[in-house]
């Protein structure tokens, strides 16, 4: 809440603006029935119509001031609203940018949209409107009680008898219209992500011939969000012809009391047509007042969530003492390292050293480990025991930017964003065409990528044009390769990348990554093609390294990676001929 204080403080001078505005129209307000009183009593009973013109003028200055102070009260308010929730979610999610990847693997994708988008409306809501429509409210209730005292005290104690059961009413609704819009908003997040998810994966429906399965979850989905739409409506018809009926009685009884005090002569007909004025404003606030208590409930809650958001600890930076690193020269060594996401040790024992310039090549089954070692390397998680060094300095101490920066890593799901070919390769780095068309070229995209309706600046990805499983990979490929072409790259890791290319692309691009010289590369694969000409091949089982050596040692073992090769040889014999 310290956050929130901070953001109020940074726009306090809105809010504060916004609120004065509003008192300023109110008091103004409680002018309207005295005027009206002066019209019924002077000028309509006594005929005294010299004053009609300067009590209508008062009543229009009224209402004019109140139009230009209601403007500004509005501007200032979605200004000073607008404004911290702009803060707030600018402040979020650059927050959700620092957090580790141990956070994502434990959070739904739904619920954290939830958080930046609803949540933050809500904040944004009861700031750029709630609290001071609260602050207003109140004050109507307070004056106009007041005043009601002033003129008669003891009708207005019957009348405010009346006051706790439309309380009591609007307190009734809110608490049950609360529960079900809690469900409703469960159900549109449930609703929606039905519907995502069945466009996201319409080619596996469409392949399967789900249609019809698909299109009976969505009715389900949208048949509960019917439903539960019909019981908040039951809920509003239960109470509000109460809380009318109630409201009317108030008025009602302040016009019949009165009107007795009228014939006894002692209220004029003028005081109670104002007095009845003044009733309805303290009416407003308390069938309001459920409302408004439910809204800042639910402002508060939001914040609470936010907040919780807040407190996850970002990604150290560093860890120990911090160490400059100018330029990496990319030697990579694990020491003993073991690790475990959770309970059960994914990787047990790991110790390799690639020296700069280098090839290591990843072999192993899935799940056997090899993707979590290079999460290792990028310190998206911490190793549980051992230590990782690169050029001899432990990745703790090296500052988080730099090492990932000296990292190219093409991970095995293909991710490219709703943007130009050129901005998916480039993805936020200075990197002029030639070095594009370099990296394009060398993975084999710079063909596809010409006969593109714009070439480099097509848009692809969601929004954009439709790429192959293949195309997308190149892609992908060619956004690390630009960044060990630039030189801010020493390390190139490819996680399984090749598996959706073809032999003949694949052996392409290796040709071309031999010319990489002076980046140590590591090479996750299943092919034997293309790790036999790795320095150094390690096989894992298990999260543990089970043999280790050149593609000619390994298959002289007669063990695991002979097995593979065997049965791959067998498979792609007419390639491996070639690439001998
Ligand atoms: P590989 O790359 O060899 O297929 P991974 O390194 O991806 O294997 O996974 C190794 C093991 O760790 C698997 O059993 C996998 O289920 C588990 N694992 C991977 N990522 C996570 C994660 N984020 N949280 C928990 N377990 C994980």
């Amino acid at each position: 809440m310290r956050r929130l204080k901070n953001y109020i403080r940074h726009n306090l001078h809105f809010f504060v603006s916004a609120t004065f505005c509003a008192l300023t129209a109110l008091i103004l307000d409680m002018f309207n029935p005295r005027i009206v009183r002066e019209i019924v009593d002077k000028v309509i009973l006594r005929g005294n119509l010299e004053l009609l013109p300067k009590l209508l003028f008062y009543m229009s200055l009224i209402t004019f001031s109140r139009v230009i102070l209601g403007y500004f009260k509005e501007y200032f308010m979605d200004l000073g609203g607008s404004r911290l929730a702009y803060e707030l979610r600018v402040d979020l999610f650059e927050h959700l940018q620092k957090l580790p990847f141990s956070f994502f693997d434990g959070i739904n994708t739904g619920e954290l949209m939830a958080r930046i988008k609803e949540d933050i409306e809500n904040i944004w809501f009861t700031f750029g409107f709630g609290l001071v429509f609260f602050i207003e409210q109140l004050f109507y209730f307070l004056i106009a009680s007041v005043i009601l005292f002033y003129i008669n005290w003891k009708l207005t104690l019957i009348i405010l008898m009346l006051i706790p059961f439309i309380g009591y009413i609007a307190y009734k609704l809110e608490k049950e219209n609360d529960e079900v819009y809690g469900e409703i908003s469960d159900q549109g997040v449930r609703l929606n992500t039905t519907a995502q998810e069945d466009i996201a994966g319409i080619r596996v429906v469409k392949a399967f011939g789900r249609e019809k399965y698909e299109i009976e979850k969505f009715f389900e989905e949208n048949k509960k969000n019917f439903e539960l739409n019909v019981k908040q409506a039951k809920i509003f018809a239960k109470y509000f012809p109460w809380m009318d009926f109630l409201t009317n009685i108030s008025i009602g009884l302040a016009i019949t009391l009165g009107g007795l005090w009228v014939i006894r002569d002692r209220m004029s007909i003028g005081t109670l047509v104002a007095y009845s004025g003044y009733v309805s404003m303290i009416v407003w606030p308390v069938r309001l007042g459920g409302w408004i208590v439910n809204m800042l409930a639910q402002c508060l809650a939001s914040l609470k969530k936010v907040e919780k958001l807040f407190r996850e600890k970002p990604e150290r930076l560093y860890i120990g003492e911090s160490v400059e690193i100018k330029e990496i020269k990319g030697e990579i060594i694990f020491r003993n390292v073991s690790f475990k996401y959770k309970d059960d040790y994914v990787l047990k024992n790991i110790n390799f050293h690639v020296e700069p310039g280098k090839t290591l090549a990843i072999m192993g089954i899935t799940g056997s480990g090899k993707t979590t070692i290079v999460n290792l390397l990028g310190r998206f998680y911490e190793p549980w025991e051992g230590e990782i060094l690169i050029d001899g300095i432990d990745i703790k101490r090296i500052y988080l930017k730099a090492l990932r920066e000296s990292i190219a890593y093409v991970p095995q799901d293909v991710f490219l964003f709703s943007d130009t070919v050129r901005e998916n390769i480039k993805f936020g780095k200075e990197i002029n065409e030639e070095v594009i068309i370099r990296a394009l070229r060398d993975t084999r995209a710079l063909g596809f990528v010409n006969i593109l309706p714009e070439k480099l600046d097509t848009v692809i990805g969601e929004r954009g044009l439709g790429l192959s499983g293949g195309q997308k990979q190149r892609l992908t490929i060619a956004r690390a390769l630009v960044r060990v072409l630039v030189g801010s790259a020493k390390i190139l890791i490819l996680d399984d990348v090749t598996s959706s290319l073809d032999m003949e692309t694949e052996l392409y691009i290796q040709r071309a990554l031999e010319e990489y010289k002076g980046v140590t590369k590591i090479v996750i694969a299943h092919r034997v093609s293309a790790v036999k000409n790795a320095d150094e091949i390690i096989v894992l089982e298990k999260g543990e390294i089970v043999e280790r050596g050149t593609h000619e040692e390994l298959l002289s073992l007669r063990g695991k990676y002979y097995e593979i090769y065997q049965e791959q040889y067998g498979k792609y014999m007419f390639m491996e001929e070639e690439l001998v």
